[in-house]
């Protein structure tokens, strides 16, 4: 899934169901295929752009391009939870897929040509870095070139661990507009034993929020995001905590599910409770809308959430709004969301994390009871243990 944050699609062996033909996946090749002369494409993505034949469930439309920079060597990063671990890449690029979903090869030439004439829905590109020595000389390329031709905003994924603040900079002047940083964590302890030393990795703590005020410094409040995850071993009044921090810099959350992605170190860690995802996307909403504070909410004695902050009357708006249980990320020019990650945190289906489309009545009357559910919450933010 991810290298610093890419998440899955929707998997081309366990998902037939989205898939109408496979025949038409190219294999990863022998040859050099690398960043900045080709990128790696979300499934959905080659879906969108007509490259893969396919399907999404509920007639999902993603709105977001997502491009991955790719190198024979992978990532030099090794996060437990994440697919494109360093240790993983070779195995994951001989089976052609990484982990649970294919990230294709092209052309840039041809993503390029190709988005520029996508669906009217597609209002945004990213483009995504990997911890890689050619990573930030790339990312550079691409984005000049996408922004230029496709003339469509675009959002860079960036890898702080091999940038620096004139990076940033160049990153601004090649057309960037937004910046996302994957801090993924919730805390410096969970982050340090999942992305740093432990793990033999690069990363660290303080460098990526440091990234983080940097390029809200650079790009301006509210145009940089950081990626957290909930259900790495965090309670909800830490992860809520995190997002506060995001909110008070100036930046937002982008918000997403551990989902345990097969040949990761993670691989058996279970997903959150969906009592405990629920609340804390409500929680990121009201956060990054200010409409609650983090001194107004309140938490038991095991961190769950017991109140929002604000009057009942309220909170019930909100939440049959369905907007705190769309997903969150980059938007496009209409200002409403444009990176909706289908699928991208479950399989499609019933139990969807992040709804890339508003909720119908069905799915709010579901939330409803989850967002009050405290079953299972205790029992994976106090037991996690990292297995290798
Ligand atoms: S939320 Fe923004 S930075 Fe993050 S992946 Fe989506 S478009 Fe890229």
């Amino acid at each position: 899934m991810r290298c610093n944050c890419l998440w899955p699609w929707v998997s081309l062996e366990e998902e037939k169901s989205l898939l109408m033909s496979r025949s038409e996946i190219p294999l990863v090749g022998t040859a050099k295929r690398e960043s900045p002369e080709h990128v790696r494409l979300s499934l959905a993505a080659a879906m969108t752009l007509g490259f893969t034949k396919g399907w999404f469930y509920r007639n999902a439309k993603l709105r977001c391009i997502n491009l991955l920079l790719t190198y024979d060597r992978g990532c030099a990063a090794n996060c437990a939870f994440c697919g494109l671990a360093a240790e993983k890449s070779e195995q994951a690029v001989a089976r052609g897929k990484f982990i649970r979903v294919p990230w294709q090869t092209f052309p840039l030439d041809e993503v390029i040509a190709a988005t520029s004439d996508a669906p009217a829905n597609v209002g945004r590109v990213c483009v995504s870095m990997i911890t890689h020595p050619h990573a930030k000389r790339d990312v550079l390329a691409v984005c000049r070139r996408v922004a230029r031709d496709t003339g469509k905003p675009v959002s860079l994924l960036i890898a702080p661990s091999v940038l620096t603040k004139d990076d940033l900079w160049a990153m601004k002047d090649a057309g960037a507009d937004r910046i996302g940083v994957a801090i993924d964590a919730a805390t410096s302890e969970i982050f340090d034993r999942l992305r740093g030393k432990p793990v033999g990795g690069p990363h660290r703590w303080d460098t990526y929020w440091r990234t983080f005020q940097q390029s809200l410094e650079i790009f301006g409040e509210g145009m940089a995001g950081v990626h957290l995850i909930c259900g790495l071993g965090e309670t909800e009044q830490e992860l809520a905590g995190a997002i506060w921090r995001a909110r008070t810099m100036g930046g937002t959350t982008h918000l997403f599910s551990f989902f345990p992605e097969k040949g990761s170190a993670m691989e058996h860690h279970p997903q959150p409770p969906v009592g405990t995802y629920r609340r804390i996307q409500l929680a990121r909403w009201l956060i990054d809308r200010d409409r609650t504070r983090i001194e107004a909410m309140q938490f038991d004695g095991l961190g769950r959430i017991k109140h929002f902050g604000l009057p009942d009357a309220d909170l019930e708006a909100v939440i049959m709004s369905g907007e705190p249980f769309e997903t969150s990320g980059c938007p496009g020019q209409d200002g409403i969301v444009a990176c909706n990650r289908p699928y991208g945190n479950e399989k499609p289906g019933s139990g969807i994390r992040n709804f890339p489309f508003p909720p119908e009545a069905e799915d709010l009357e579901q939330i409803r009871t989850e967002l009050w559910d405290y079953a299972a919450a205790v029992a994976t933010s106090h037991d996690f243990t990292h297995r290798r």
